[in-house]
């Protein structure tokens, strides 16, 4: 996604820069960061934009699913938290004693703590996307380090817990922020192999369609925990998959039943499919 695909073609380099400039001014104007600008977290080619630079070997690569024979999966669900919809969201969760992992971004943790505790507290995993949601890609590694500390630094004071892992927003990252990443906190980046689209399609009904099409034993499931529809799609979802057999585990114990050495099972291929950009 990052390093792997250099060296760019010169067109390619140009339409990503292109595509990066049109979509990220909407994306800062949110209130509720993160919330609802109407962009999707993956902004595919934005996050080639910048040059390479060397990686620590002992860094691993980027995970999107877990290479594994038994039929479990992680729902992941970024943004949060929010005020109303992350409460109802834990409910429905803790109902069916699911385990989730929530990328929740600094400043609505500092808005929202004791939602950030009850996360810890019914025992799923919370995980760093940042302080404001920007596009990681484009900035630099003391602005990256300081979006990460940030959030890390909130996160670990309001709930004693010291996040393990990155989900960079609109998915954009370069081999830059993955060292900053990995250098400062330790983090593995994480990235996803089932995108239901649900930011762009609020319909309740397509998101448990689309989780549900997707859902295959190590997949990593994307949500937002910020929009209704998304929230209302997680019932019949999660009655279906577990009514198939699977069974729902956090991101980060997806990782160590992981027997691939991080190899992508090619559940699907991650991200939007074409066309899926915002125009
Ligand atoms: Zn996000």
């Amino acid at each position: 996604m990052s390093g792997e695909n250099y060296p760019l073609s010169r067109r390619r380099f140009l339409r990503t820069l292109t595509l990066g400039a049109c979509t990220l001014p909407f994306a800062r104007a949110a209130a509720n960061v993160g919330a609802d600008f109407g962009l999707h977290p993956d902004t595919p080619g934005a996050k080639l934009a910048s040059l390479p630079v060397a990686v620590p070997a002992s860094m691993g690569s980027p995970f999107h699913s877990a290479a594994i024979g038994t039929p479990h999966l992680a729902l992941t669900f970024d943004d949060g938290p929010h005020g109303k919809l992350t409460p109802k969201l834990l409910d429905l969760l803790g109902r069916r004693g699911v385990k989730s992992t929530f990328y929740v971004i600094g400043r609505n943790v500092e808005a929202y703590p004791d939602i950030a505790r009850r996360i810890v507290a019914e025992g799923h995993e919370i995980a760093n996307h940042t302080w404001t949601h920007p596009q990681l890609s484009r900035l630099s590694a003391s602005r990256v380090a300081d979006e990460l500390r940030r959030t890390h630094d909130k996160v670990l004071e309001v709930t004693g817990v010291r996040m393990t892992n990155l989900r960079p927003p609109y998915g954009a990252f370069n081999d830059s922020v993955r060292r900053v990443a990995f250098e400062r906190h330790g983090y593995d980046t994480i990235m996803w192999s089932v995108d239901p689209l649900d930011w762009k399609y609020r319909n309740s009904s397509r998101v448990t369609r689309e989780l549900v099409k997707g859902a295959a034993p190590g997949a990593v499931l994307l949500c937002h925990d910020i929009h209704p529809s998304t929230i209302a799609a997680v019932p019949p979802t999660l009655d279906q998959l577990l009514g198939r057999g699977f069974r729902f585990v956090t991101v980060a114990e997806l990782m160590a039943m992981d027997k691939s050495g991080r190899q992508d099972l090619n559940l699907r291929p991650p991200g939007p499919k074409p066309g899926a950009l915002p125009s």
